[in-house]
């Protein structure tokens, strides 16, 4: 039977549309399923939808062929009525995959309110999806008009118009949780829904609504699903940004998994670039064809597996090494972290921490377990204790008298940091200085305890009473950055204070690392009367050099050097002989740790100019210390 010429051309005019839209969507399938792509929630959802947008079309042109089929020609109306339904149950479907990609990894889904939303739009799908099939579905069709309508379809409007405006709902109200590109994306992309929707109410010639979803696949392959986001461009190995969002997709799902991370050391220092980029490639060609892991790249010279089961990590790490150990052309080393459970930490947070903590490790096979973890958490709770000091004012700075050997009395004192806690306990400085060091937070900690010291001496009664000078300890970090000795100056003048009333103890470790920049700022503020003295000598590198040619006024004995003075005869000759020494270069000499008298005694007679210890009195608060020297600088007056 031969369809009028017109009619014909009708329905090409009407399925035009839909090809085009099918044409899109196989072209992004081809180039979505062809590349390698990672195990993430949201792709899966997305390649869902591309299912959905697929199958949605097939049945749309179907619908328009059987619809005029049985307006024109007399087909079964009930086959035709039933496509029809399958093809709003699949738009239906489509609004509502749209939702779920919009709201995963945005709603909480520990929160009891979050699971309410998700049972109550899996509900309302479902019985949406049922209703359709139910109720009754008409349709007509006349010239290039086609469409169906009736109860069912009222359901998948409403439906669709629901899940349309809760994705774009969602999207704004979580516009703050989620990168720009992709709250302009989702937006786009059910607006141009919403708009053709719109559209083909008004005029139900133009069929807009399936390429307008077409377009949207789109749109979000091009702004978040492309795979190449996720790729090295050197090595085609999945990027840090892949890892992180491999990692929050699985902790949200509770899912464990076990990861091998290999950091190469190159063991010359003039590493020519080609040689790196040889040895960077054979790395990752290596990994990809050691199974169908995804191996990730996550800095210049870091790499990473992610597996399944940590029987087949500990088996390909055996293996990697192995290799790595077989390479001799190019002198380097490896160091790996296995991390058998990755639910050992709590969530991506921990766990990036944990990788970036044990990175840096010295030895060369590190296996996660609960003992690093504790490390880690004790240091996490020891930085944030230290931030919470800073934001609280809870830092304090306490005061350990010296006695001045010649003078018989206190006229100098050591400023030693503290953080007391909000039941009132102290925190000694060994507990956080060390970590403060690492962190950075040293910087932000010496000048709260810079200026601790300054609004203390500005009020002028420990001068009142016999001080001449305190001792600040400053790190080797603290000389790290630009304009190190700005800081102390700058308090210096605020508070105006007499610079000769401060005193900076320096270590040998800060000497070494830094000694052209350390030597420039200490060169600054002696200018402007300012001292310093070499702390902890007799502890760590003793090199003859550093300690003669640094402008330094006192040099103070670590404690466990002047402890040996009393238990080994050779150590007893050298400390002798380096007072003498010292005197001759006119520098001062400080004993620290002295408890007995003794003790007090002995460095006394060997001509020590200043004692510090728990024999006179351990490091006291502000108040306390000022009773001290009112109390033991009388004659001193
Ligand atoms: P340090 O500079 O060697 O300070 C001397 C330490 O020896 C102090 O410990 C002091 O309380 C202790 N000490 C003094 N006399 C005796 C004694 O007779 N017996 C014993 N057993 N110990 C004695 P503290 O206050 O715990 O400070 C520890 C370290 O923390 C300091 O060692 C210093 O390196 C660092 N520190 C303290 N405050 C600061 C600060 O404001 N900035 C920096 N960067 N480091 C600080
Ligand atoms: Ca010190
Ligand atoms: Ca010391």
């Amino acid at each position: 039977m031969a369809w009028p010429s017109k009619y014909q051309r009708d329905i090409e005019m009407n399925i035009e549309l839909q090809c085009c839209a099918l044409f899109i969507i196989f072209t992004i399938s081809v180039m979505f399923f062809r590349e390698k792509r990672l195990d993430l929630m949201n792709r899966k959802l997305f390649q869902c939808a591309v299912c959905a947008c697929f199958a949605c079309l097939i049945f749309d042109i179907l619908s328009i062929i059987m619809i005029n089929k049985s307006v024109h020609d007399g087909f079964n109306p009930f086959i035709t009525g039933i496509v029809c339904k399958f093809y709003i149950m699949l738009l239906a479907l489509q609004g509502y995959l749209a939702y779920v990609y919009a709201s995963t990894g945005l709603f909480p889904l520990e929160k009891t309110w979050a699971k309410t939303v998700k049972i109550t739009s899996n509900i309302i799908f479902i019985l949406g999806e049922i209703l359709m099939l139910l109720l009754p579905i008409f349709f007509t069709a006349s010239g290039r008009v086609v469409y169906s309508y009736g109860p069912s379809t009222i359901v998948a409007y409403a439906l669709s118009a629901i899940y349309i405006l809760s994705t774009i709902a969602t999207t704004i109200a979580y516009r703050l949780k989620m990168p720009g590109r992709r709250f302009t994306a989702m937006l786009l992309w059910q607006g141009l829904w919403l708009l053709a929707a719109v559209i083909q109410f008004i005029v139900p010639e133009i069929l807009l609504v399936g390429f307008a979803s077409a377009f949207g696949m789109v749109i979000l392959y091009i702004q978040l699903e492309n795979p190449s986001e996720y790729l090295d461009s050197t090595t085609g190995l999945f990027t840090t940004n892949a890892l992180s969002t491999y990692v929050h997709d699985k902790y949200r799902f509770g899912k464990s998994f076990s990861m091998f991370t290999a950091k190469i050391h190159y063991l010359t220092n003039n590493v020519d670039y080609n040689m790196e980029q040889a040895a960077v490639m054979r790395t990752a060609r290596a990994l990809v064809r050691l199974g169908p892991e995804p191996a990730f790249r996550i800095d210049d010279d870091t790499f990473c597996v992610v597996y399944e089961d940590r029987n087949r990590m500990f088996d390909r790490a055996a293996y990697i090494k192995m290799q790595k150990d077989n390479v001799t052309d190019l002198p380097a080393k490896g160091t790996y972290l296995l991390i058998p459970d990755s639910l050992l930490m709590n969530g991506p947070d921990e766990f990036f921490r944990f990788l970036h903590t044990n990175l840096e490790s010295e030895k060369e096979v590190l296996v996660a377990d609960e003992e690093m973890l504790k490390n880690l958490r004790e240091q996490n709770s020891i930085k944030e204790l230290i931030d919470e000091a800073l934001r609280t004012d809870r830092v304090e700075v306490f005061y350990q008298p010296f006695y001045n050997v010649k003078k018989a009395c206190f006229d100098e004192a050591e400023a030693l940091v503290r953080i007391r806690l909000e039941n009132g306990e102290i925190v000694p400085p060994g507990v956080f200085i060390p970590l403060a060091e690492e962190t950075g937070q040293i910087i932000p900690l010496g000048i709260r305890v810079f200026e601790k010291v300054c609004l203390f001496l500005a009020n002028g009664e420990a001068e009142k009473y016999g001080l001449e000078q305190i001792e600040i300890n400053v790190s080797a970090a603290q000389f790290d950055n630009e304009n190190p000795a700005g800081f102390v100056l700058k308090h210096i003048e605020k508070y105006r204070i007499n610079p000769r009333l401060i005193n900076l103890e320096i270590t040998e470790t800060a000497a070494v690392e830094n000694r052209g920049i350390m030597l420039q700022n200490m060169g600054k503020l002696i200018e402007r009367g300012v001292t310093f003295s070499l702390d902890d000598f007799g502890t760590g590198r003793s090199n003859i050099d550093y300690f003669v040619n640094l402008p330094v006024k006192n040099i103070k004995f670590d404690y466990t050097f002047t402890r040996e003075f009393f238990s080994n005869e050779r150590i007893k000759l050298v400390i002798t002989g380096l007072v003498d020494i010292l005197h001759k270069m006119n520098m001062c000499v400080v004993a620290e740790g002295i408890e007995t008298k003794e003790q007090v005694e002995v460095m006394r007679n060997m001509g020590v100019e200043f004692i510090q210890g728990y024999y006179y009195s351990k490091p006291i608060p502000e108040a306390e210390f000022i009773s001290f020297l009112k109390e033991n600088n009388r004659g001193a007056q």
